[in-house]
């Protein structure tokens, strides 16, 4: 999948509100102002996306009409709109009823400093901003509008910044709706949290996820030959450490064959079908050899997302975390939190799965080498092996409360990885905010999965953006969370989600 077509196929769009009561003649001046703006914002080194001035809008028709178009526009991922002067707002009521699209209000102006030596009445028509946008930001907050506002000069890295990061959620967005998760078999049996209404979350979140039987990927993985799978497997020389016993005359040279069939098969399966997300489930391996752990590494390296035992919702969560890194990822992958350390000066918690954690984290070259798994009742399946690197990351995850689904994100701190031996799979030294004990209740106070998305690339203020957009209830546990103010949030969120339904 390429994620830089999404992103090629994008734009943002930018309009500037004003009226007529100034007298055209500032019009220009007005266009030339955004055009500057536009082309700052643009060019700034984190903006992914072009963003594109459009037009000046000053009648309630025209307002109308640009944010109709902007609806309908197949490459439009949202609008950012501005009020270079006073633009009454009641004139924006017919246009911003008429939008989903993400809109961000970006409360800027022109000049950065005021001319206190020359400043005149001309030089205050013109620059109208601080008051014009409140008069606009009256009527987003009557209206209920959706939005996301960023407030500061343009011509901040921080304010070029905030603008980036909203823009990359928006793209993320766009490729949400319509977007297709396959999933392999069902759930693992009798798990609860991984399930949830895939008709809820189409409407919520824009993508669709459908069941395919194993034996449709197993037609696909038979079809590679030989000579295919060879030249992966040269590819795999490039790129990894592969251990001698898979390399050509090796004991087990056969077993990376195979998971190269494993890793083309799945590819090809997910590109004719125009998916990009997928789950698989260790209790449907009817016809496969061995696990695809290694196959799923490859897919997730690629931008794909994926979620284990049948986990539809970390998948696309996965898959939209990857699209809004793009370019910018230093780290994105389906995780697991799978076991503690609670020495008390030194707590942490080891993140890893069966085989499926993304290479994307690595650290150094990741090592492919073949152990067995005492899951699955196949043969010992390939995978690759790796420290992920330290830094700060956010961990995660997607539950369906039965009313509403509720996203919980957990600031967190790689930290340097010890000698695992005896481990063989990729993983992560996790500590998170505030601390171990306090995290962990939290965590599980709120419900959230033992499966999250795990990015070192995506911020907290970028999931909450995607949370937004989806309406969908946000529980934050970062520096600053104690488990009595989590406890109410819940009891209000729950109000406030039953009520509104
Ligand atoms: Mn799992």
């Amino acid at each position: 999948m390429e994620l830089s077509s999404i992103y090629k196929e994008s734009q943002i769009w930018f309009f500037t509100g004003t009226q007529h009561l100034y007298g055209e003649d500032i019009f220009s001046q007005i266009k030339e102002h955004s055009q500057t703006i536009c082309e700052t914002l643009s060019g700034s080194p984190s903006c992914p996306v072009k963003i594109v001035f459009k037009s000046l809008l000053s009648t309630p028709d025209g307002i109308y009409r640009a944010l109709g178009e902007a609806q309908t526009d197949m490459s439009c991922a949202g609008v950012v709109l501005w009020m270079h002067t006073f633009s009454p707002a009641k004139m924006w009521i017919r246009g911003l009823k008429s939008i989903s699209k993400p809109v961000l209000h970006l409360h800027t102006q022109f000049n950065r400093d005021i001319p206190f030596k020359s400043i005149d009445m001309d030089f205050m028509n013109l620059n109208q901003s601080a008051h014009g946008d409140r008069e606009f930001g009256f009527i987003t907050a009557r209206l209920g509008v959706n939005r996301e506002v960023v407030a500061g000069h343009y011509s901040e890295e921080s304010v070029q910044r905030k603008v980036a990061d909203w823009a990359r959620v928006a793209v993320g967005w766009k490729h949400l709706q319509g977007m297709k998760v396959a999933r392999f078999g069902d759930n693992m049996r009798e798990v609860a949290v991984t399930e949830g209404d895939k008709v809820e979350a189409q409407i919520k979140f824009g993508y669709s996820v459908n069941g395919y039987g194993v034996s449709d990927l197993v037609r696909y993985i038979d079809s590679v030959s030989d000579i295919e799978a060879a030249r992966f497997v040269e590819s795999y020389c490039d790129n990894y450490e592969v251990s001698s016993d898979l390399l050509k005359g090796g004991a087990n040279h056969q077993s990376l064959i195979y998971a190269a069939k494993q890793d083309a098969g799945l590819e090809r399966f997910l590109t004719d079908g125009g998916f990009s997300a997928f789950t698989t489930t260790f209790e449907d391996l009817e016809g496969l050899d061995q696990l695809p752990g290694f196959a799923c590494q490859r897919m997730m390296e690629k931008g794909y997302g994926f979620g284990a035992e049948g986990d539809w919702k970390t998948a696309a969560f996965v898959n939209a975390a990857k699209v809004i890194a793009y370019g910018n990822d230093t780290g994105t992958s389906f995780m697991e939190d799978y076991t503690y350390h609670f020495d008390p000066l030194d707590s942490m918690v080891l993140g890893a799965h069966m085989l499926e954690v993304c290479p994307s984290l690595a650290a150094k070259k990741p090592k492919i080498e073949l152990h067995p798994l005492g899951i699955g009742g196949k043969n010992s399946p390939v995978r690759m092996i790796f420290d992920s690197a330290p830094g700060d990351a956010i961990n995660a995850t997607i539950v369906d409360m039965g009313d509403r689904f509720r996203m919980i994100i957990n600031r967190v701190t790689a930290v340097e990885s010890r000698e695992l031996p005896k481990l063989p799979v990729a993983r992560v030294l996790l500590k998170p905010q505030p601390d171990l004990e306090t995290a962990a209740a939290a965590w599980i106070l709120a419900g959230g999965a033992h499966h999250t998305v795990y990015t070192k690339s995506v911020t907290s203020e970028q999931f909450s953006i995607l949370a937004r957009l989806a309406d969908i209830e946000i529980l934050s546990i970062d520096s600053s969370t104690s488990l009595d103010s989590l406890r109410n949030e819940i009891r209000w969120n729950e109000m406030y989600f039953r009520m509104r339904n």
